[in-house]
């Protein structure tokens, strides 16, 4: 589902991404863990191009997500057509960046029917069902001011998957959250990832990465150290650094 290779991103003569390659199985889902200020964000925001990589290849679903040049720079589509590869990929961030001004059902329906020109109806149908989903149907008529932080999150879940995504990109989802409002977004991700879909997940949740992850990903200044299964990673790291690391945050 998902192919990078070699890519490279740097700010200024900083370099963020050091030439990492990774794939993603269609239907895994890959937990990042690693130190603040590792690349982890910055390598999210390269998939959907968020951030334009420096260098290298990215691949969704075997389609390119930038212009690849033979001596191995990259340029961005037009708005057009990089728009449509971006409506593939769903993000949710660690603020919730929900619309203030509209509902959550319109929050949830203004993607499908601007960008994907789906008739108001239907797209009212579907958002209805993914908040039946997130367990906030009773919610729908409610502004997002009137939820709480996990209330919000579950909803921007559930906006992000009214685009019908290929994949879902989550970004330390519950790092914003009160401590006891994390787990209900941890049950919609993990229902999310049992139903099938491809997910790569940055969190410093390690419990939920122990449960769902199918492979765990350690970052390190801007490379992937050591990747595994959960319980390679957790029971048995290799590096010196993953062990530090673990030991810090367990
Ligand atoms: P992580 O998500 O692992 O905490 P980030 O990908 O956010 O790490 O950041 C990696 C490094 O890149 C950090 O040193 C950060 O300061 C730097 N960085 C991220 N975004 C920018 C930017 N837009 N401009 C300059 N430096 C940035
Ligand atoms: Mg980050």
């Amino acid at each position: 589902m998902v192919r990078i290779e070699k890519l490279r991103k740097s700010f200024g003569s900083h370099v963020v991404l050091r030439d990492v390659s990774l794939d993603v199985r269609a239907g895994e889902v890959l937990v990042i863990i690693g130190a603040s200020g590792s690349g982890k964000s910055t390598l999210l925001r390269c998939i959907n191009m968020m951030e334009v990589p420096e260098r290298g290849r990215i691949f969704v679903d075997g389609q390119p997500m930038g212009q690849h040049k033979d001596d191995g720079s990259f340029t961005v589509f037009p708005d057009r057509v990089l728009n449509e590869k971006r409506a593939q990929i769903g993000m949710v961030f660690q603020s919730f960046n929900l619309f203030a001004h509209l509902t959550v059902l319109d929050n949830i329906t203004i993607g499908p029917v601007t960008v994907k020109k789906t008739p108001p109806a239907e797209a009212r149908e579907l958002a209805m069902a993914l908040l039946e989903k997130v367990g906030l149907a009773e919610k729908a008529d409610s502004y997002p001011s009137r939820l709480s932080g996990g209330q919000q999150q579950r909803v921007a879940i559930a906006r992000a998957l009214a685009m019908k995504p290929k994949l879902m990109l989550f970004d330390e989802p519950t790092s914003a959250l009160d401590p006891e409002l994390v787990g209900d977004v941890l049950a919609t991700m993990k229902q999310l990832a049992e139903e099938g879909m491809t997910m790569i997940v940055v969190t410093h949740e390690m419990g939920f990465a122990r449960e769902v992850a199918d492979r765990v990903l350690f970052f390190h200044q801007g490379d992937m150290l050591e990747e595994g299964t959960p319980e390679a990673i957790f029971s048995n790291p290799r590096h010196q650094r993953t062990q530090d690391f673990l030991r810090r945050v367990l």
